[in-house]
This record gives C-alpha cells, structure tokens and sequence, in this order.
C-alpha cells in the first residue's frame, strides 16, 4: 500500500526537523506521498520538492491557517495550493508579523508571573543562535521546550497546561484570519481546504455539526478524521461529519520532531494508515467541484 501523511511541520515554522531532514525521514517511514504543512507559510516548499525529488517521494503544497475561533483552537489545512499565490503571500507576511509582536509578550507574561525566561533563550533553545534567523517563527512549542530545558516544566504538556494554553499566564492571543477568509484564500490559490484536528474546537457532536456546517458554507470540502490527538471515539464521530456533509477524509500525524515529544511522522492512532486514495479523492474533489 502506498501510504500517505497530509500533517507535519519543519523548522520554517515550529517543528525541529529541516524540510530536508524531514523529507528524509518520511522516505525512512516509508511514506509516499506527504503534504508538509507549517503554520501560516509556506516558505519550506521549494527546500522540501527538491529533497522530495532526490528521496522519490510525492509531495503535495500544503499549509495549516490558524483561524479565529472561541473557546477551542481552528486550524485550516489548505492542499494542492500555488505558493506563489500574491494573496496567500501578503496574507501570510501580515500573520508572520503578528506573530513576531506576540512572542517578547508572552515572555513579559512568564515574567510578570515570576518565571526566569527571555526570548534570547527561546531564540537559542529552537535555532541554537542568538537572533531570529531570516525566514523563521517561534512558536509555543518552542517556549514549552525552554521551559523544560530550564527545568521549571518537565514535559511539553505541563508547559501548554500551566502556562501556555488559552487562559493560562503566558498566553498572548494573535491576530488571526477569519475562517472565511483562510479558506476563501486557499481555494483561490487553487488549493482546497481541510478543518485540521476537529478534536481541537472542542464542541460536543451537535455544536460541532452546526460549526462545520458553516464552514462548508465557506467552502471547506475535506476534515481531517485522523490525527495523532484523535481516538477511535473521535474518528467515528469525525466519519460521520465527513459523510453527512461530503467531504473527503484527511489524515495526519502533525509530526513537529522534538517539538511534540511521543508523536511520530506516519503515526495517526494505533492500526490507522491511510492510503493514496485519499490523495485522489482530493485532486477529484478539486476537478468537479461546483462553486
Ligand atoms: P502557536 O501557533 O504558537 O499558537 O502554537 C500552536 C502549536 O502549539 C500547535 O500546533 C500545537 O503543536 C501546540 N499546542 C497547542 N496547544 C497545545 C496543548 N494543549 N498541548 C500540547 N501542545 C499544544
Ligand atoms: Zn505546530
Ligand atoms: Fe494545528
Ligand atoms: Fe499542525
């Protein structure tokens, strides 16, 4: 079987492998076809097709919008889109540029709270220099494997459940698309998009319904049923979305190396493996779509 993995993250955005190193690994995994897919950029695309075509692999342009949502987290994934797209650029540089202000004002808020943190230290501990390199982000991954490395944590989790997480004294909101937006963005750079870990909005089945109706509203064709955060509870329940609304069924393992220790790249819940079919389902979705 030719196995697929449509989620992961290089060091373009905050997870700890190269494009490069990662490309290698999902040939080691033994994976086929993947879709790399960093938060709100896509600036490790052409580093990932060039080693994607020295490794043999299929390589699929991809990306994970954070769009505004309460209480929970909403992450689109866009497939198949043109990275060269003018829109979908300047609409990244601006989300990149919020980003940046956030990050010195999550340190204040570990600060004000009493922990012994700077963003040097952050900066070190993801890219082992001193100052941002050009092109790269932090994320809260990193801050988590600061924490950790300074011992005021001692695992990832503890790190997102003390201080991190939405609520939690170190959280900064960002600036963020609109769902409608990020997928009206990816759909016309030709892409189609996919609502990212579900689990993760945090609604019971019947808000959940409603919200994804929505979202086919605005254009979503494709649900990522399975992710490594996801059960064989949640996976049902995710099937079924998919079937009542008629989207195609994504999977990932949102791989980010050391970043987000105990999940590995092809990993999406014991026995699960996805195939190519996946990948035709969604060129065919793209094909005869209506609007
Ligand atoms: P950011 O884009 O900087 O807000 O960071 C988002 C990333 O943090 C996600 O992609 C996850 O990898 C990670 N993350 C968010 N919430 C949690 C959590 N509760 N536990 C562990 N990791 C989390
Ligand atoms: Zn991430
Ligand atoms: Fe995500
Ligand atoms: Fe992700």
């Amino acid at each position: 079987m030719k196995r697929v993995d449509f989620h992961m993250h290089t060091t373009h955005s905050d997870g700890s492998y190269t494009p490069e190193e990662l490309i290698r690994y999902c040939k080691e995994k033994g994976l086929a076809c993947v879709s790399v897919t960093d938060h709100d950029t896509m600036s490790s695309f052409e580093k990932c097709l060039q080693e994607a075509g020295r490794q043999g692999i299929e390589l699929v342009p991809g990306v994970e919008i954070s769009a505004q949502f309460d209480p929970g987290t909403l992450h689109i994934l866009g497939f198949f889109l043109n990275q060269n797209d003018a829109a979908l650029k300047n609409a990244f540089e601006d989300v990149q540029k919020a980003r940046r202000e956030r990050n010195p004002q999550i340190v204040e808020k570990l600060q004000a709270f009493g922990l012994d943190l700077t963003l040097e230290e952050v900066i070190h501990e993801a890219y082992g220099v001193r100052e941002m390199p050009a092109g790269k982000q932090l994320g809260r991954p990193h801050f988590a494997k600061t924490l950790i490395k300074k011992g005021i944590v001692k695992t990832h989790e503890e790190a997102f459940e003390k201080y991190l997480s939405k609520g939690k004294p170190g959280y900064v909101d960002k600036r963020r698309l609109s769902s409608k937006t990020a997928i009206s963005l990816i759909r016309q750079a030709g892409g189609i998009a996919s609502v990212a870990h579900p689990k993760q909005m945090r609604l019971d089945p019947e808000k959940l319904e409603k919200e994804i109706a929505r979202l086919v509203d605005e254009g979503l064709e494709a649900i990522e049923v399975y992710n490594s955060c996801q059960n064989a509870e949640d996976n049902k329940l995710f099937e079924k979305m998919a079937r009542r609304f008629d989207l195609v069924m994504t999977g990932g393992s949102d791989f980010h190396g050391a970043n987000k220790p105990g999940v590995d790249l092809g990993w999406m819940g014991d026995g699960i493996e996805l195939s190519y079919d996946m990948v035709e389902s969604l060129r065919n979705k793209i094909r005869h779509r209506s609007f």
